[in-house]
């Protein structure tokens, strides 16, 4: 029953009042409003029933009075009479005379005094016709019957009073009985309809009261369900709305119905809920850029709170410690268990410093869930609260093992390009050896033959000492030439070098020219040097600057090897720019200018024996002294390759 009442409230309250049209205010108000109206008449119904009522004890108490009137106008009329008999029996006129007169007062005051209160009788009461008349003719006729009577009594003529009082005023005394009988009957049928419609209307006021009590509270129980639908409904749709939002929904609307204060609240949520939409679209947008930065620079970022102890790592942290974010919470136990048992000292160290409110960066390495090992580079920032104290790091940490890998491949790669540097020059100095073995032969044999000589001169009956000793010297200068050679042969191959010593680099080429003349020689190539007076001095690795040399003049030399008119190889040094620019030009085959960059490449040959080393590493070698090789050819006209080193301030005495 109540839940139809409801339903059919809520339909209603929908369809006919569309009471989400006002605010709330307003609607709480007119509910009331009504509910004070519909007492408001079951009141006034009531208080109609009441005065209805009220009208009926009036009307009785009307009659009461009325009968009462008329029985104290019978009763002094019936006073009045007996007093005339008594005088009339005792025959005693003087005190009838004397009496006479208050007789007739009392009787006519009380004649008027009975038509006053029958005028003052509620205008329902409704008088006997008779009763009027009856007390005006008593008005009138007394007084003159009794004059009469007290004439008749002074002349002592009792029979005549007697005669008179019987057919006078008896008739007076019964006509006023007879009134009272007449009166108390139609007083006994007005009580009793009074009666009857005072219980008449006792019933009525207890219907309408119920019946006014039972549709308020039904009149109210409808206001009240309805407009609390109307309320609760759209605020059931906020809460809804706010639940949706809450699991991260936001494409959840609430729809909207009428224009009260809720409808415009989900309207304004709607709104919030579009630009909140827009800004973690934004946010995500953003967060997907940092997440595949920190990705492709496998840096990740960390938070420690140091009052809540949480930490926070961001998804690449997660992945470069090697755990799945959705099943491991980060603590700092786990993250210091995750530290290689080497390194936690220094982190411990570091923790301090941080603690101390500093800036910190630590490199550590970190062991996988799969015993692999990563090298980290981290950086600890703290984070202050107003007072000053420190209450949380942030920080990232970046994965710098391929950095790290790629070092220990660089280096080994360095050794294994020294090692081939090494090799090169070996080979090099393989072929070459045949023709410095001419080089030292000769050298040896002119010093053979001056020994000889000198033995000679000695063995001589009388020595000749004098040309002993010039054999001797010319045997030394020539043993010493051979022994210069030789040097100069193993200072080449000598693995690695002092590095940064001053070097005199017109000194190194003239060097180099004594050890390749020879080689020259064989294919009628001259050396020509164009060399700088004053050329400071280089800081180089005299090996590493030999060898370079060594690779351009030799290249130069095989470049010529098939000319038919030998060649010539220029070698010249000059000072410009507080640097040293050296050049060594050949006049042979040359090369295409497209490939003068090619040439530089590792392995690039065109001889059948070569290793296509030579340039590489002798650039490798310039640059690493912070200068740089470059080379200009032209096809069959020759070939120039300049190189630049830093000049040392000191310039060469
Ligand atoms: P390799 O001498 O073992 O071939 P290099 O790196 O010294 O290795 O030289 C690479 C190539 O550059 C040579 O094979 C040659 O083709 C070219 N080249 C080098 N120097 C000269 C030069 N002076 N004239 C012409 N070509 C040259």
């Amino acid at each position: 029953m109540l839940g139809k009442l409801a339903g059919w409230a809520t339909k209603v309250s929908e369809s006919t009042f569309h009471l989400h049209r006002f605010n709330i205010g307003p609607r709480l108000t007119l509910g009331f409003l009504f509910i004070v109206l519909a007492l408001l008449m079951g009141n006034a119904v009531s208080l109609w029933q009441f005065h209805l009522a009220r009208t009926q004890a009036d009307r009785l108490n009307g009659v009461d009075q009325e009968l009462i009137t008329v029985l104290q106008a019978h009763t002094s009329l019936m006073s009045f009479y007996e007093r005339l008999d008594a005088f009339t029996h005792s025959e005693n006129t003087g005190q009838l005379v004397r009496e006479v007169e208050a007789l007739r007062n009392a009787i006519l005051q009380e004649s008027r005094r009975s038509r006053d209160a029958l005028s003052r009788l509620p205008a329902g009461v409704q008088l006997d016709p008779a009763l009027l008349p009856t007390l005006l003719s008593i008005e009138d006729t007394l007084p003159a019957e009794l004059e009469a009577i007290t004439a008749l009594a002074q002349s002592n003529e009792w029979d005549a009073v007697r005669l008179r009082l019987a057919n006078q005023v008896r008739p007076l005394e019964s006509r006023s009985s007879e009134l009272v009988e007449n009166i108390d009957r139609e007083v006994g049928e007005q009580r009793a309809q009074a009666v009857l419609n005072i219980e008449q209307a006792q019933r009525r006021i207890l219907l309408i009261l119920s019946v006014t009590a039972a549709l308020t509270l039904l009149f109210a129980a409808f206001l009240g369900s309805a407009i609390t639908r109307s309320i609760t409904q759209p605020l059931g749709r906020l809460m809804e709305g706010s639940t949706a939002w809450a699991r991260g929904d936001f494409s959840h609307r609430v729809p909207g119905a009428g224009k009260d204060e809720i409808a415009r609240l989900g309207s304004v949520f709607n709104d919030m809920i579009v630009r909140l939409q827009e800004l973690y679209r934004e946010l995500q947008r953003r967060e997907a850029y940092l997440t595949e930065a920190q990705r492709l620079s496998h840096t990740g970022s960390w938070a420690w709170n140091l009052l809540t102890q949480r930490v926070f790592w961001s998804a690449e942290t997660f992945q470069i410690f090697g755990v799945d974010p959705n099943t491991t919470t980060p603590t700092m136990e786990s993250f210091l268990e995750s530290v290689h048992p080497d390194d936690r000292t220094t982190i411990a160290l570091v923790d301090t410093e941080v603690r101390h409110g500093n800036d910190a960066k630590y490199d550590f390495r970190i062991v996988l869930p799969d015993h692999s090992i990563k090298y980290i580079t981290s950086v600890a920032h703290p984070i202050r609260n107003d007072s000053g104290q420190v209450i949380e790091f942030v920080g990232t940490v970046m994965d710098v093992t391929e950095r790290k890998r790629a070092e220990e491949e660089r280096e080994r790669l360095r050794q294994v390009q020294a090692d081939l540097a090494h090799l090169s020059r070996i080979t090099t100095m393989g072929e070459l050896t045949a023709s410095l073995a001419h080089e030292i032969r000769q050298p040896i044999t002119a010093a053979l033959t001056n020994a000889k000589t000198s033995l000679r001169w000695l063995d001589r009956d009388t020595p000749e000492l004098e040309e002993a000793r010039a054999a001797t010297s010319r045997m030394i200068r020539d043993v010493t030439r051979a022994a210069d050679i030789i040097s100069r042969i193993s200072l080449l191959f000598k693995k690695g070098g002092s590095q940064g010593e001053l070097v005199d680099v017109n000194e190194l080429i003239r060097e180099m020219i004594v050890l390749l003349r020879s080689e020259a020689n064989r294919y009628s190539i001259s050396i020509r040097t164009e060399l700088a007076q004053h050329l400071p001095n280089a800081r180089a690795d005299r090996v590493q600057l030999q060898q370079v040399f060594m690779n351009l003049m030799l290249n130069g030399i095989d470049a010529m090897k098939g000319t038919t008119n030998g060649g010539e190889l220029t070698i010249k040094s000059e000072a410009c720019d507080a640097q040293l620019l050296i050049s060594v030009s050949d006049t042979g085959v040359g090369f295409p200018p497209e490939q003068a960059d090619q040439i530089f490449s590792a392995f690039f040959t065109t001889k059948d024996s070569g290793t296509g080393m030579g340039l590489p590493i002798s650039r490798s070698i310039i640059e690493s002294h912070g200068g740089r090789l470059w080379a200009v050819g032209a096809s069959g006209r020759g070939a120039t390759f300049q190189f630049t080193l830093p000049a040392t301030v000191a310039a060469h005495a």
